[in-house]
This record gives C-alpha cells, sequence and structure tokens, in this order.
C-alpha cells in the first residue's frame, strides 16, 4: 500500500538501527532534530504520489504485478515511463532539493537488468528472487538506500589487492542458508532514515575480485550494520531558508559480518554481471541525477527572478541581467533536454525493462556536473553580495538596528526589506552555504565522477559512422560497410536495440 509522508515517518519506529550522527547515537530517528530535513525531503516523495494534480507522474502501473506502486520504485516498460519518470524526479526536487528515493528506482531497475543477464548466462535464480524482494518493497513502499560507493582505499589498486579488504564490502563466508559480508560503504544518501540497503558493486571487477561482486538488500537494523551520518541540510538554523526544511544527511554504513540469507541475495561472485550492474545502474541514476538537479535549477531560477525584482531591477530593460537569466535557463533546459533525448531513444533490454540511451545520458549528466558551478556563478551575479553579507536572522529582531537596517537594505518601493532579506537568505542556503556546497559536489560526483562519464560516451557514441560519413562525402567508400561494427568496443550490438520510427511523410 502506497504511503504518505506521516506514514513513513512512523514506520521507521519498526525499526532500530545503530545510528551514529555528530559523535552521539540516536535514540528515535523519527524523532531526531538532526534528520528532519531528510525525513521530510523523502516524505516529499511520499506524499507527492497521493496527491490527484500529480499521480499520473508519481505513480505507475508495475507490469509483473499489475499494481500501482510509486514511481519511485517502478520498473521502467517504455519511453513513456522514462519521461515521467525525469518529470517527477524533476517535481520532487522543486519541492525538497533531494528526495533520495530516486536512487532506488535506478538501483531496482539495474538489479533487474543485471540479475536477467546473469541466470541466462549462468543458470542462476537470482531473476525470480529479486521479482519477490521487487514486489516486496513495492507493495511495503519502503525506502531503500543504495549502498554502491566502497570507501575504495588506494584507488590505484583493485579490491584484492587492498591493504585492508574490508574498504570494499565483499562476502566473507558462504553459508547453506546465506552468505556474511563485510565491509564499508562511504557515502549513502538518506542512510539513517532508509528501511533497507541494497548493496551493489561500483565498479568492474577482475576475476579474482570475485568475492567483491556482490549485491544483495540488507535491513537497516540488521545486526553488525553501522551507520556514521551527518545531519541533514541544515537543522535548527534560522538561516536557512532552505535546508532547515529539506536537506539529506549522508552517513557511512559499516557492514561488520552481516548475515544475508539467501532470498535477499541477487549476486554473489559473477564479476561480469557485477561490472553491468555498476554500468546499467549508473545509466538509469545519471539520467535521475538530471531530473534532479533541473529541479535545483528551477529554485536558483526562481529565487534569481525574485532578487532582481527586489534589486528594484528589469531584464526587459538591463540587458546583462536578462543574459545571466538566459544562460541559467540555457544550462537547466539544456541538460534537461538530454534527459528527454535519452528517455525517447530507450533500449529494450532482455528483461523486458528499458534503458536511457546510454550517451545521451551521460551527456546530459556530464553536462549538469560541470556547469552546476557556473549555475552558481551566475544566481550571484544577478543577485549581488547581499546573500552573503546580509547580517544573520538575530538582527531582525534586535530593537537597536532592525528598524535602521530595514531602512537601509531594501530596494524596490514596494518590496519590503524583510522579502528582500528573505530571499537572499534562500538564494545563500542554496547557492554560498556548506548546504549549497553539497549540492555541487553531489552534481559533480553524484553517480560517477566526470571522467565516468567520459568513458561511457567514448564507449558507446558511434565514432565509426561519423568516419563512415567523411568518407562516403570524400569518395572513398573504402571500408567494407556490411561488416562495420558502428559502435565502439564493447557496445552491445551495431545498431543499438531500439531504433526509433523515422516521422512519416505528411499525406
Ligand atoms: C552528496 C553525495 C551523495 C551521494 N550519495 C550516494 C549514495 O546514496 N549511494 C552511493 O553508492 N554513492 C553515493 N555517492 C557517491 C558517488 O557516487 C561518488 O562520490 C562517486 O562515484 C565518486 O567516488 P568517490 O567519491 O569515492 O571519489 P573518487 O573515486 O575518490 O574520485 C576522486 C577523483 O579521483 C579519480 N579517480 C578515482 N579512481 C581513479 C583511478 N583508479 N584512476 C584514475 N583516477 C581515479 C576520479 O575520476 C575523481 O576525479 C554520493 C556522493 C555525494 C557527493
Amino acid at each position: 500500500m502506497l504511503m504518505n509522508a506521516a506514514d513513513y515517518r512512523e514506520s521507521l519506529r519498526r525499526y532500530n538501527p545503530r545510528v551514529f550522527v555528530n559523535g552521539k547515537r540516536i535514540d528515535s530517528v523519527a524523532d531526531e532534530p538532526l534528520l528532519k530535513p531528510g525525513i521530510a525531503g523523502v516524505g516529499v516523495s511520499y506524499d507527492f504520489a497521493q496527491l490527484p494534480q500529480h499521480a499520473a507522474l508519481m505513480a505507475a502501473r508495475q507490469g509483473t504485478s499489475g499494481k500501482i506502486v510509486n514511481r519511485m520504485l517502478h520498473i521502467d516498460e517504455s519511453s513513456t515511463d522514462l519521461l515521467y519518470k525525469l518529470e517527477a524526479v524533476r517535481l520532487v526536487c522543486q519541492e525538497s532539493g533531494c528526495a533520495q528515493r530516486y536512487l532506488a528506482h535506478d538501483a531496482l531497475n539495474g538489479i533487474l537488468q543485471a540479475t536477467k543477464r546473469c541466470d541466462d548466462a549462468h543458470g542462476t535464480d537470482y531473476h525470480q528472487r529479486f521479482l519477490a524482494y521487487l514486489h516486496r518493497v513495492q507493495d511495503e513502499d519502503l525506502a531503500l538506500g543504495i549502498a554502491m560507493t566502497d570507501a575504495k582505499g588506494d584507488r590505484s589498486k583493485h579490491p584484492g589487492e587492498q591493504a585492508n579488504p574490508d574498504v570494499y564490502v565483499h562476502v566473507k563466508e558462504r553459508r547453506p542458508d546465506g552468505i556474511i559480508i563485510r565491509g564499508t560503504k562511504a557515502i549513502v544518501t538518506g542512510a539513517p532514515y532508509m528501511h533497507e540497503f541494497l548493496v551493489m558493486p561500483c565498479r568492474t571487477m577482475t576475476k579474482e575480485d570475485a568475492d567483491f561482486a556482490v549485491c544483495c538488500a540488507v535491513p537497516v537494523d540488521a545486526p553488525g550494520v553501522t551507520i556514521v551520518a551527518k545531519p541533514a541540510g541544515r537543522p535548527g538554523e534560522a538561516a536557512a531558508k532552505f535546508s532547515a526544511k529539506y536537506g539529506q544527511s549522508v552517513g557511512v554504513v559499516i557492514f561488520d559480518d552481516v548475515f544475508v540469507p539467501h532470498e535477499r541475495v541477487f549476486l554473489d561472485g559473477e564479476t561480469e554481471e557485477g561490472g553491468y550492474l555498476t554500468t546499467s545502474y549508473a545509466t538509469h541514476h545519471r539520467h535521475s541525477c538530471i531530473g534532479a538537479r533541473a529541479g535545483f535549477g528551477d529554485l536558483l531560477i526562481g529565487a534569481g527572478a525574485l532578487m532582481i525584482e527586489a534589486n528594484g531591477l528589469d531584464p526587459d530593460r538591463h540587458g546583462h541581467i536578462r543574459d545571466s537569466m538566459v544562460d541559467l535557463i540555457k544550462i537547466v533546459e539544456g541538460f534537461f533536454a538530454c534527459g528527454v533525448a535519452a528517455s525517447v531513444y530507450c533500449m529494450k533490454d532482455a528483461s523486458g525493462s528499458v534503458m536511457p540511451d546510454t550517451v545521451f545520458a551521460n551527456v546530459g549528466k556530464l553536462l549538469m556536473s560541470t556547469q552546476i558551478y557556473d549555475m552558481h556563478r551566475l544566481a550571484h551575479q544577478v543577485s549581488g553580495g547581499l546573500v552573503v553579507a546580509l547580517p544573520g536572522p538575530d538582527e531582525d529582531h534586535n530593537p537597536e538596528t532592525a528598524a535602521s537596517l530595514a531602512a537601509v537594505l531594501g530596494g524596490r518601493a514596494n518590496v519590503p526589506s524583510a522579502q528582500r532579506a528573505e530571499v537572499a537568505r534562500f538564494m545563500e542556503d542554496l547557492t554560498a552555504s556548506h548546504q549549497a556546497g553539497w549540492y555541487s559536489v553531489i552534481s559533480l560526483h553524484g553517480g560517477g565522477s566526470p571522467e565516468a562519464m567520459k568513458r561511457e560516451i567514448w564507449r558507446n557514441y558511434p565514432v565509426t559512422d561519423r568516419v563512415a560519413l567523411v568518407e562516403r562525402l570524400l569518395d572513398r567508400d573504402v571500408l567494407d560497410r556490411g561488416q562495420r561494427v558502428s559502435k565502439q568496443p564493447g557496445r552491445c550490438c551495431a545498431t543499438g536495440c531500439e531504433v526509433p520510427e523515422l516521422p512519416a511523410a505528411a499525406e
């Protein structure tokens, strides 16, 4: 059954995870003020699925069960599903900055593909196990933390070569009824207030790394799990106009000999499929990141327009202000358009699901991850220095300074100075606070560092087709076109799995 935000918060009381924040053990996650903005952010994804105006985007029919599920837990079956998911992620992130749950969508879709591929190659039975798990997660409308990024230790070494094997999560022991895992996942968004973790490998592996190629589901309070997390957003800070209400915690998750029964294990030692899971999850996730940061861009565009108005300026009359706003819009809608293209040119998978086009998903994420810094610059450009220079909220009530500050820190006559101050603090929160840094770094590294995207773009882009085009134009059709493989090495097939139909000519 679909939960709302209040149900979700209450449901956290059924769990008793071992959580530390700022060096202190948390007694009750549901009641902890330091985690409140994160629970509220995740709550948006629950509440919006129940609002009639958002239901079409935020809920979907699951093909394998016929049931209505939250979009954030749905398996995509068509390019329309991908477009709706993209829009849904933008919607929840407009409201919350980051609602976390699209990571679960991306992991569930990636695991579905990898388990099917593994069963087809090795005769295992992971896919049916996973489908049973998926349906339970959807029926109970769970929040899933994505435990993929290992601590990794020395980056130049493979998992099996590390001095301390616990910098990667690995299988320590195989028992008749399940496996024992240990190791560390270093960055898990929303970790303290999830119901379960999906543990997944974070890189391609060699045969020697088989014990590290593990994918499984673990309840947050399974014996041996410890979560060491940061506060969510900027709880309790009066100046934090947005992130005192919404913001995500990130946590280190330590697995100290955790038992996982077989029905919750979806890969165990299959290194090739482990690598495939990493890249298929990454493609889904980069597509979602595009939607997420478009929602963040919407907040900057809106706050920028309000700041300009409060400053007494008019973009129609002041060309450089309009240009900065148009540049901001160009960046946001430019990378979002790549998300749309990735949805339209999706590829069908043997599991029955669809995956966003790899090149467009990676190009969009790459544009977003580097241009996030330009987004902040443009927002600062139109706003002025007040966003960091404005005295703190305590001054608003200081009888000795409040009136004189209000008299001189106003802008346009019909915009109260208190309103200008509110927008300036909102802008500071999103672009110049430590929470603003969080949005920059998640944009840059979340879903993989820029190098990971560049590798995928180069691996998948049909450069040889472009070469053939130029050779033909040069009248040098020297290659055997019948045997040409049009993709880079490592690509599954020559043409892509779903070639879009050309529009029919008008009758
Ligand atoms: C706010 C935030 C939230 C996140 N949430 C989640 C989450 O919920 N779940 C999750 O699993 N992950 C999450 N991530 C992790 C994210 O996927 C990683 O940050 C990303 O994959 C990069 O890994 P890293 O941080 O370990 O950086 P590193 O891998 O250390 O990368 C640092 C730099 O070193 C380079 N580098 C690394 N290894 C090599 C190498 N072998 N050779 C050459 N260059 C190398 C990289 O290209 C990069 O430029 C989150 C990240 C952030 C910032």
